[in-house]
């Protein structure tokens, strides 16, 4: 059968557009359906604005360490207007690069919601169109729980398009997103709380990254609630808003916003007209190929919820236009080794096993660390100390995973990911000469281990 398509994307996001562009490029005959905006979650809200906003928030304080270098300051003034204009100019244009990205490369766009109607056809804006490969890449969704009140509460789509930053503010939750915002707002000069329903944050993350990044928020002055919860929001009269937590204690605030997770997107996808399936927390399930239950449809990025990163998208996303239309090229996605970092106010940059992690899967560990006052903060009043940790297998010396708690984590962290991948030694590390002075040296200096 003649199809109009050999590959149908639903999602011009970070997976979509890099499987339709790349599918292309290797002269497949592509089209892309987008409902809401070229780029997706990351571009729009997520990864790209987030990160200009907390790069609005760290000058707060620049300002205050300028002081010890001797520079002094009238009062500082922040306008929230005038950081959400210029960054809505941003992404505008960013939308407008993708647009061209895919037009360029020979992508059909098509502006409109999908819905699938069989294994092979996609309806969009009333038309529908045949492809031999459907891909799915629609994203995910913020969740918030079912509470009375819930609709009073904010997510991550909103709080991107503020009117005004509110004076008080309950972050809920402790993944990246709660605790990225926290800083942000607390940066920006909002009261802000961060409320999460366990003992500590950033479930999953080393323990004493974890632990480091709490002292650090609290030194600074963020309000952090664990074994909180809320029960129920409401409304009062002057518009401010009462929440009960569970424990029957009442906040008072302005705005709540909730950073509780995402669920895939699959609102009216149209998958009971296909036999795909989803997986036991409600996301598409696919095998290491991405193949759906339903031979002709594919499935990438945060809908099939193994990593929810831009770049595993984009990687998973070239996987497949490989797979289909430039098979001698394919390489599976490694999903070992993924650098991640959390942009709170300091960053937090991870690679490779927690110690928590690495004792679980049996090795026998050293540890290695390293806590100091950045040099940049010796003239300042500021006290925030710096964490770097490495993971050691005993046995063979192969670094297992590098973290850090402190400025430009991220940054840094990036770097190491190419080390750990290619299997470096702790000796490895030894024996490479540190940048001087740099706090990324630490990496390179760290002699006696803590623990063993
Ligand atoms: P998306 O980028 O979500 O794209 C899906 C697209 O599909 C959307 O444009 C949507 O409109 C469209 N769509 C959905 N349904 C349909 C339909 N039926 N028809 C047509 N179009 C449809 N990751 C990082 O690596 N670093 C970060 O710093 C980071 N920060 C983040 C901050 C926030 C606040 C959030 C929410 C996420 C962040 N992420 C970050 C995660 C990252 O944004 C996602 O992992 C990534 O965008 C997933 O890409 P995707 O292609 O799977 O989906
Ligand atoms: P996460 O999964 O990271 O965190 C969700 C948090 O909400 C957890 O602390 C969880 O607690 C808590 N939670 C879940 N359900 C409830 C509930 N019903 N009531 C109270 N608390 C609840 O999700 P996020 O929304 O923060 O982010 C989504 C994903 O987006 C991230 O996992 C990440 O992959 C990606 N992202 C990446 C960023 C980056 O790379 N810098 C930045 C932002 C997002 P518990 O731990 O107890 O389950």
């Amino acid at each position: 059968m003649a199809y109009d398509f050999d590959l149908y994307v639903i999602g011009a996001g970070s997976g979509g557009v890099r499987s339709a562009r790349f599918a292309a490029g290797f002269g497949a005959k592509v089209a892309v359906a987008e409902s809401r905006y070229l780029g997706g979650t990351c571009v729009n809200v997520g990864c790209v604005p987030k990160k200009l906003l907390v790069y609005g928030a760290h000058f707060a304080e620049d300002f205050e360490q300028s002081a010890g270098f001797g520079w002094s300051l009238g009062e500082a003034d922040f306008d929230w207007a005038t950081l959400i204009a210029n960054k809505d100019r941003e992404i505008n244009r960013l939308n407008g690069i993708y647009r061209n990205l895919l037009l360029n490369s020979g992508v059909t766009l098509h502006e409109g919601h999908a819905r699938l109607i069989d294994p092979h056809q996609v309806e969009v804006n009333g038309q529908r169109y045949t492809a031999r490969h459907i891909l799915i890449a629609t994203g995910g969704w913020p969740q918030i729980p079912n509470i009375p009140g819930r609709e009073h509460a904010i997510s991550s789509n909103e709080a991107f398009f503020l009117k005004e930053l509110p004076k008080r503010i309950l972050v809920v939750g402790g993944g990246y997103i709660a605790v990225e915002f926290a800083g942000i707002f607390h940066g920006l000069g909002a009261d802000t709380k961060l409320l999460y329903r366990g003992e500590l944050f950033l479930r999953g993350f080393d323990g004493a990254v974890r632990k480091h990044l709490q002292e650090e928020l609290t030194k600074r002055g963020l309000d952090l609630q664990f074994n909180a919860d809320i029960e129920r929001i409401e409304k009062q009269a002057d518009g401010s808003l009462k929440v009960t937590l569970k424990d029957s204690r009442e906040l008072a605030t302005d705005c709540v916003f909730y950073a509780t997770g995402r669920r895939p997107m699959l609102d009216n996808l149209g998958l009971e007209n296909t036999g795909v399936k989803l997986d036991k927390r409600g996301f598409i399930e696919v095998d290491e190929q991405y193949q759906s239950a339903e031979p002709s449809i594919l499935a990438i990025g945060d809908v099939i919820g193994r990593v929810q990163l831009t770049p595993v998208a984009l990687a998973e996303g070239m996987a497949v236009a490989r797979r289909l239309f430039k098979p001698e090229q394919y390489r599976p996605v490694d999903y070992n080794m993924i650098p991640t970092a959390v942009f709170s106010l300091p960053n937090i940059g991870t690679v490779g096993l927690t110690e928590e992690q690495a004792r679980e899967a049996g090795h026998k560990v050293q540890i290695f660390e390293s806590r100091f006052r950045p040099m940049k903060l010796t003239l300042t009043e500021c006290q925030e100390r710096t964490l770097m940790k490495l993971v050691v297998d005993a046995e063979t010396d192969k670094v297992l995973g590098c973290h850090m708690v402190g400025p430009d984590a991220g940054e840094i962290v990036q770097g190491l990911a190419i080390a750990l991948k290619a299997g470096a030694t702790k000796r490895d590390f030894d024996e490479t000469i540190g940048v001087h002075p740099t706090a990324a040296e630490e990496f390179v200096t760290m002699r006696t281990p803590v623990a063993g």
